[in-house]
C-alpha cells in the first residue's frame, strides 16, 4: 500500500496505519484525478491528514466493482446463514479494534472518546450483530386465492445500493446502511462526508479481513456535490440511502429521479420535547440537557425545541439551566471529565454562532452560553459555549430552523391541545419526546404528534432494534428494527397455475 497509507500517532498517543486511498474491489487505490481532501482536527484546527478524493470516474468504477459482486457466486450463492457469519465476523473484528476506531473517531469529529467507545462503537457492534441475525430470516409468503392457483413471493435484494453518511456519527451511520444491506444480499458504494472520513477509511481494512468477497462493499470518499452526485446518478445503482441534511436530501431526489431509484432519506429536524405541568421536573430538566447537548448538539433527532407549560416554565427554566452548567463541561475531547468538545468543522462552528447573533438580535432572552468557548488548550478548536434561549416566538429562526449545535430554545404554552399544535407547527417530523405523569395524555399526545419516533418520558435513547426515521421533511422510509430491512429486499411475486387451462 505503498502511498495509500499513512502512519499517525492520535493525540491519546495511540499509533496506527490510516489508509488514505479508495477502498474498490477490496483494495484501496489512488483516485485518477490524485486529488485528496484533507481532514482537519476540530479541536486544534490542524490537519491530520489527507486522503483520496473520489470523482465521478472513481465512482464508475467502485459501482461496477459491485454490479460484478452482486453476480458472483461467492455472495450471490452464498447462503444467508453464511452471510450472517461474515458480518458477526466483521462485528468482533470491530470490537477487537475498538479503541482505535473510537481514537480516530474522536480525533476528527471531535466527540468525546468516552462516548465514541462506550456509544458509538457499542452501537456499530450491536448493530451489525443485530442483522447478521436477520440474515437467515428475510423471506416472503405463501398466498391464497383460488385452488388453481398457487402463489408466493420471494424478498430479493434490491442491487447495487449507493450509501451516502454525514459527519455527526461516522461510524454510526455507516453500520446502520451496512447491516441491512448486507443482511438482505445486497452490494454496495458507499461514501462518507468529507468532513470525517478517517475512521470509515479504518473499518475498511476490516471488511477486508472479515473475508466480503472484493466488490460486495466498496467505500469512497470525496465531496457531496462531485462524487455523492455521481453515486446518486449512477445508472449502475439501484438504490440510494442517505442520512444528512434536507437541503441535500431534496437534491438527491431530484438527481434519483432521473432514471426513477429507490430512495430513503434520513434528514433534518427540529424535534419537540414537550414538557406538561405534572411532569418530573428534575428527570425532564435532565433527559432535555441530554437530549439536546449530546454530541455537541449535532444530531438530527436532538430535542432542539422545547415546549414547558406556562405554570412551570420558570422553575424548569432554572433547573434546566443548572443542569446545563453543571453537566456540560467543554473541553479536550480526549479528557475524561470532558462532556462536550468542538463543533466538526468551522462551517458549522460559524452557522452555531451566527444562529447565536439571530437569537440576540430577534429578541429572544439568553439564559446561559452564546459565545465561542475559548478556555481549552491555546484557544484554537471549534468550541461553543452550550446555548439556551428562552422567550422565542414562534416566527423566530431560532425558533423553525434546525441549528445542529449544542443550542437550545424554550418557549410556553398553555393548554394540551396548544401544545400539540406548537409542536407540530414545523416542517420537519424526526422525533419528539414527552413528559407527564398522565399515561392516557402521554399516549393521547404521542399519537397526535407527527412524527416519526416519540419517546414519553426520556430523549433520544434509541435502540438498534426499534425503527427509526421520520414523516414531512424529515425523511423517507426507516433505518433499524425489522423496519430496517424493508428499505433493502424488493418483493417479487410468482404465480403458480395449478391446472386453469384456456
Ligand atoms: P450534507 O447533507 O450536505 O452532507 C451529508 C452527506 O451528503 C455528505 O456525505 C455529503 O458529501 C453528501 N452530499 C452533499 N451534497 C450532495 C449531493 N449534491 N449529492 C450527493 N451527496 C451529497 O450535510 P452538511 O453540509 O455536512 O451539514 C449541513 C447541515 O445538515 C447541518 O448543519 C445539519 O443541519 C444537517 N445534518 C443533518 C444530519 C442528520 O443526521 N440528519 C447529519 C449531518 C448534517
Amino acid at each position: 500500500m505503498a502511498g495509500l497509507s499513512v502512519q499517525l500517532k492520535a493525540p491519546n498517543g495511540r499509533e496506527y496505519t490510516q489508509p488514505i486511498g479508495l477502498f474498490i474491489n477490496n483494495e484501496f487505490v489512488a483516485s485518477k484525478s490524485g486529488a485528496k481532501i484533507a481532514s482537519i482536527n476540530p479541536t486544534d484546527e490542524s490537519e491530520i491528514t489527507s486522503v483520496y478524493a473520489a470523482g465521478a470516474e472513481d465512482v464508475d468504477l467502485a459501482v461496477k466493482a459491485a454490479r460484478k459482486a452482486l453476480k458472483d457466486p461467492s455472495w450471490k450463492d452464498l447462503p444467508p446463514t453464511e452471510r450472517g457469519y461474515l458480518m458477526n465476523k466483521l462485528a468482533d473484528l470491530v470490537e477487537k479494534h475498538q479503541e482505535t476506531l473510537a481514537t480516530i473517531e474522536t480525533w476528527d469529529n471531535g466527540k468525546p472518546y468516552s462516548v465514541a467507545l462506550a456509544e458509538d462503537l457499542g452501537e456499530v457492534i450491536s448493530t451489525l450483530r443485530y442483522y447478521a441475525g436477520w440474515a437467515d430470516k428475510v423471506y416472503g409468503q405463501t398466498i391464497s386465492t383460488t385452488s388453481a392457483k398457487f402463489a408466493y413471493t420471494l424478498r430479493q435484494p434490491i442491487g447495487v445500493v449507493g450509501q451516502i453518511i454525514p459527519w455527526n456519527y461516522p461510524l454510526g451511520m455507516a453500520a446502520w446502511k451496512l447491516g441491512p444491506a448486507l443482511a438482505c444480499g445486497n452490494t454496495i458504494v458507499l461514501k462518507a462526508a468529507e468532513q470525517t472520513p478517517l475512521s470509515i477509511l479504518y473499518l475498511a481494512t476490516l471488511i477486508k479481513e472479515a473475508g466480503f468477497p472484493a466488490g460486495v462493499i466498496n467505500i469512497l470518499n470525496g465531496h457531496g456535490r462531485e462524487a455523492g452526485s455521481a453515486l446518486v446518478q449512477h445508472p449502475g445503482v439501484d438504490k440510494v440511502a442517505f442520512t444528512g441534511s434536507t437541503a441535500t436530501g431534496r437534491e438527491i431526489m431530484k438527481l434519483a429521479a432521473a432514471s426513477l431509484k429507490n430512495i430513503t432519506l434520513e434528514t433534518g429536524g427540529k424535534s419537540p420535547l414537550v414538557v406538561f405541568e405534572d411532569a418530573d421536573l428534575d428527570q425532564a430538566a435532565k433527559w432535555a440537557h441530554i437530549g439536546i447537548m449530546s454530541n455537541q448538539g449535532q444530531i438530527c433527532t436532538a430535542t432542539s425545541r422545547i415546549l414547558v407549560h406556562d405554570s412551570i416554565y420558570d422553575q424548569f427554566v432554572a433547573q434546566f439551566k443548572e443542569v446545563v452548567l453543571s453537566t456540560s463541561k467543554v473541553g479536550d475531547p480526549f479528557s475524561d471529565d470532558t462532556f462536550q468538545g468542538p463543533q466538526v468543522t468551522k462551517a458549522q462552528y460559524e452557522r452555531v454562532l451566527s444562529y447565536i447573533e439571530s437569537g440576540k438580535s430577534e429578541g429572544a432572552t439568553l439564559v446561559t452560553g452564546g459565545e465561542p468557548y475559548k478556555n481549552v488548550g491555546d484557544g484554537k478548536g471549534f468550541f461553543i459555549a452550550p446555548t439556551v434561549f428562552k422567550n422565542v416566538k414562534d416566527n423566530m429562526r431560532i425558533y423553525r430552523e434546525e441549528v445542529f449545535g449544542p443550542f437550545v430554545v424554550i418557549a410556553s404554552f398553555g393548554t394540551e391541545e396548544e401544545a400539540v399544535t406548537k409542536a407540530n407547527d414545523t416542517t420537519y417530523g424526526l422525533g419528539a419526546a414527552v413528559f407527564t405523569k398522565d399515561i392516557e395524555r402521554a399516549h393521547r399526545v404521542a399519537a397526535e404528534i407527527e412524527s416519526g419516533m416519540v419517546w414519553i418520558n426520556s430523549s433520544n435513547d434509541s435502540d438498534f432494534r426499534i425503527p427509526f426515521g421520520g414523516v414531512k421533511q424529515s425523511g423517507i422510509g426507516r433505518e433499524l428494527g425489522e423496519a430496517g430491512l424493508e428499505a433493502y429486499t424488493q418483493v417479487k411475486s410468482v404465480h403458480i397455475n395449478m391446472g386453469t387451462k384456456l
